[in-house]
């Protein structure tokens, strides 16, 4: 906004020149914000796909850049507050903007004008000796034109537009159906004595909401906090039997037909490998890894068998003592798939029983939060301290980053109590992202949000070990923005870094929590002071590998199914069929024939972004656990090896290949065994 208005009448959602002003920000100042905002973008792209004289970076991208990063800041903080200071005016001035701003995001995406600018630039000679992140940016947005069918002549563009829109309305409907299939099941239990086992809290929601719909007894559902705990704890084995049932055949033949997921799934993956046809790919599962990190699908596919064959073992292992101890203890001399949860949790509280009640009294905010801020001072090299600026909250507290000449690198806001209106949930938000314009730096912001327990009766709060973890790893994220060196829009902080690679700060962060010198120091009993004791520490290390195998090869089960039906272009196998033969060459526990949760439930793939993407999370689990084992062998609060994690990963962001910054760090491509080895999974 020009300066000819006085302060007090501009827009905050147009006021950039410092921090986003949460405090001042108002329903009202949404729609202009928003449109003023999105025609200064249209007019941007107008004047720089039309300039005379061929593209330069300085006369199309940096002010395209410019333009939508003032859209960006100011949407990212509409959405921040409609996410954590929800009202009814709010909302609906978010979702009144939000198809102004989808609409603008799928336009520009498809851009010809913007994609003939692009590979205009990348033909030019000045961009032949450009600085390498520069390049990547142009790289990547030339790949994305060439993704979204920018390169198809007319009529297979049209077909591809054709096939996006009916994928859209294909993935919105295979969710709609689970959760028309979800809300449709309600088990009215009358008599009391079929709960038996169940926590009190759950039991007492059951008799709220069968009051609500003006029936005796409790009411059970599909949705997870109600069929969670029936599988867990529900001693009355067919009433377990039940619910998995219906669980497990939502949205499939057996129940009503107008919600069967099966021929969807089947037409879904048609127009996929249709799509991926025009692009000149053999296969889906290819188009979705051009982005990413890894190389091909037989990558992926050797990746995921080579984690099955170790972890395999160690699944089998899980299963005979489940087993026994279900046949021993709790007199279930065979296990069904409705039992594995039960028998779990019963062989859990047997062995690795530990309170979260009695661990929160060791982690009060302030000593875990200086905890933290030790570690990454010890790390990096930077200082984290208290500082103040207006929030949306009062709780909301706020802090800088100070490098060691005094300097500031960057700035975060903490918001970590749930309260009513706020979003549940833990993340990390980009409120203004590192650039350098016109001579000036704009310093990196981050939003960190988490809903923990606030604190009562004049106490502080508290976290339990798992919250802790949340918040390492969300730290994570904001790290990976706050120090990033790299100043070039679309190569900065997160900007430009490969989808399965985005977790590794964050995950890697996590394992500092896992670190006795620092749990030791980040611990004070509530009352006495006393640091967390050794024995309860040894029962958290215990009972986090518990049935790790297990877990391990249900994830790829679901990831292999996935990398499978979509490289599999002529559907030579019928979807089910190859749920089930994945099944049985990795799975270790029973599942009835009727389990349609592959493929019909597998919202990730059919109805998320997660298409030919599932292996993701083992991937970056590989990643940060890799880079992790440096600092266990060179000391795990290693200034040395602290430095190269700032300077060759988090400083780097989108700049280079996650590959090459991780290989830049580690000094050798990525292993397996730091994970397997965290995991309880090693033999040797
Ligand atoms: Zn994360």
């Amino acid at each position: 906004m020009n300066s000819v208005e006085p302060m007090s009448e501009v827009n905050p959602l147009l006021d950039f020149s410092g921090l986003p002003r949460f405090a001042d920000i108002r329903p009202e100042h949404v729609a202009p914000a928003v449109d003023a905002l999105l025609d200064e973008a249209r007019a941007t792209i107008a004047r720089v796909a039309t300039a005379p004289g061929s593209p330069t970076w300085e006369s199309f991208v940096q002010p395209l850049s410019d333009a939508l990063d003032r859209l960006d800041r100011a949407w990212t903080q509409v959405g921040h507050l409609n996410a954590v200071v929800n009202t009814p005016e709010l909302r609906v001035a978010y979702n009144d903007a939000l198809p102004k701003v989808t609409a603008f995001y799928t336009e520009l995406g498809q851009d010809e004008r913007l994609f003939a600018g692009y590979r205009a630039l990348a033909a030019s000679p000045a961009f032949a000796v450009a600085d390498a992140a520069r390049r990547r940016v142009v790289d990547n947005a030339l790949r994305d034109f060439r993704l979204s069918g920018a390169e198809l002549a007319a009529a297979p563009k049209a077909r591809f537009k054709a096939i996006e829109e009916e994928l859209a309305s294909l993935s919105a409907r295979f969710a709609d159906n689970l959760l028309d299939a979800t809300n449709a099941f309600a088990l009215y239990v009358e008599d009391a004595s079929r709960l038996a086992g169940m926590p009190a809290d759950v039991v007492a929601a059951a008799r709220a909401s069968a009051q609500a719909d003006g029936k005796p007894g409790w009411k059970l559902t599909l949705h997870m906090p109600s069929l969670q705990p029936v599988l867990q704890y529900a001693d009355d084995r067919s009433l377990r039997e039940t619910l998995y049932r219906a669980n497990a055949t939502r949205a499939s033949e057996f129940g009503n037909p107008d919600w069967d997921n099966g021929p969807l799934v089947d037409r879904i993956l048609a127009l996929r490998a249709e799509a991926a046809a025009l692009l000149g790919y053999n296969s889906y599962a290819e188009v979705s890894l051009v982005p990413k990190m890894a190389r091909s699908p037989a990558e992926v596919i050797e990746f995921l068998h080579d984690l099955a064959a170790r972890a395999r073992p160690y699944a089998k292992r899980d299963m005979a003592e489940l087993a026994e101890f279900a046949r021993d203890e709790i007199g279930l001399p065979e296990l069904a798939a409705w039992d594995l949860l039960y028998a779990s949790e019963k062989l859990r509280q047997a062995r690795y029983s530990y309170s979260d009640q009695e661990v929160k009294q060791y982690f009060p905010e302030d000593r875990v939060l200086s905890g933290m801020f030790r570690v990454v001072e010890t790390l990096y090299g930077i200082t984290v301290r208290a500082a103040t600026a207006p929030a949306w909250d009062p709780a909301v507290r706020f802090f800088e980053l100070v490098d060691r000449t005094g300097a500031i690198v960057g700035q975060f806001y903490l918001d970590l109590y749930a309260r009513p209106g706020k979003r549940s949930g833990a993340w990390m938000d980009a409120a203004i992202k590192y650039r350098r314009t016109d001579g000036r730096v704009q310093h990196p912001v981050a939003i960190l949000v988490c809903n923990f327990a606030a604190p009562v009766a004049g106490r502080p709060a508290l976290f339990t070990h798992r919250e802790v973890a949340t918040l390492f790893h969300e730290f994570g994220h904001g790290l990976h923005l706050l120090l990033t060196r790299v100043d070039v829009p679309g190569a900065s902080g997160l900007e430009g870094v490969e989808w399965d690679a985005v977790e590794l700060p964050s995950q890697f962060m996590e394992n500092f929590c896992w670190e006795w010198d620092v749990v030791e120091k980040m611990s004070a009993h509530v009352e006495t002071g006393e640091p967390l004791p050794r024995a309860i520490f040894d029962r958290l290390l215990a009972a986090r590998n518990f049935q790790s195998g297990m877990q391990t090869v249900r994830q790829l089960e679901f990831a292999l199914f996935d990398m499978r039906v979509h490289q599999d272009a002529d559907r030579s196998v019928p979807p089910l069929a190859l749920a089930w033969s994945v099944r049985r060459e990795v799975a270790v526990v029973p599942r009835p024939d009727y389990d349609r949760s592959l493929p019909h439930g597998f919202g990730h793939v059919f109805a998320g972004g997660y298409a030919a993407g599932y292996y993701s999370y083992k991937w970056a689990e590989v990643l940060s656990a890799d880079a992790y084992s440096l600092f266990e062998e060179q000391g795990v609060l290693s200034s040395a090896a602290g430095a190269r994690f700032r300077d060759e990963i988090l400083a780097r962001g989108g700049s280079r290949p996650a590959l090459d910054s991780f290989m830049a760090f580690r000094g050798r491509k990525p292993e397996i065994s730091a994970l397997l080895r965290h995991n309880g999974m090693l033999a040797s």
